[in-house]
């Protein structure tokens, strides 16, 4: 049975770095749609060209364009055993559609750890926050998850670089989004008891055993 987890939490909670080890560890795909919209930058297009925008001001792209990303990646070869999202879904449609994707693939999300964290933590580390141009999930914090050389990716050597809805204005902004509209996706899921909090406050070792303790129980459950 493949196993689908979704990482939650409002920006800055560490979802990024934790689907990064999960994924590393679990031998599933770390889906990012974030990512995938980043990656898309640069590209010629209209949509690509919105998309930019959309994400500069800190809004959410819009549902059916957000569901057709992830339908694509799932279809590729590397998420048959599962995925982590991270990211996905942000608004209770985009969580039906979910279901609905694994519904065709016999699957179901089995667990929805919750990354706590208090809003001006989450600020403070989004500003200090920097990622890899060559590969969007590898993630940097300067004030606790340093690279070795300034400015460069640990894993591929490529230059870093601020996002540029990162900036403290988008920043809030989308935590204001996450409120209004993610924390509602809480209770759907709450409804199927697979919600389980941890304190993303703690070091990222701390977070990570936490995470393999919750996907332990889960998968003995
Ligand atoms: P993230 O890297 O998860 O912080 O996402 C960066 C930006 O990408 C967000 O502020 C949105 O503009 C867009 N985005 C990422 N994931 C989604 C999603 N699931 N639904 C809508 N917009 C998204």
């Amino acid at each position: 049975m493949a196993t689908y987890i979704v990482l939650m939490g409002m920006q800055g909670a560490g979802k990024g770095t934790q689907a990064a080890i999960l994924s590393k560890r679990l031998g599933l795909p770390h889906v990012t749609t974030g990512g995938l919209f980043r990656a898309m930058e640069g590209q010629d297009s209209e949509l690509a060209r919105e998309i930019q925008a959309i994400m500069k001001r800190g809004e959410l792209v819009p549902d059916h364009i957000t569901i057709e990303v992830v339908r694509q990646r799932l279809a590729k070869p590397d998420a048959a055993q599962g995925a982590i999202f991270d990211g996905f879904p942000r608004t209770l449609p985009q969580a039906q559609a979910l279901d609905a994707l694994l519904a065709e693939l016999d699957g179901q999300v089995s667990l929805v750890p919750l990354l706590t964290l208090d809003r001006k933590e989450a600020i403070a580390r989004i500003s200090a926050r920097w990622e890899c141009t060559l590969d969007p999930t590898h993630v940097y914090n300067l004030r606790t998850n340093p690279p070795k050389v300034p400015g460069i990716c640990d894993i591929d050597g490529a230059p870093l670089r601020q996002r540029p809805d990162d900036t403290p204005e988008a920043a809030a902004k989308r935590i204001d989004t996450f409120f209004e509209k993610t924390a509602p996706l809480l209770d759907y899921y709450r409804q199927r008891g697979v919600v389980h909090e941890v304190d993303a406050s703690q070091s990222i070792e701390a977070v990570s055993a936490a995470l393999f303790k919750l996907i332990e129980a889960n998968q003995s459950a």
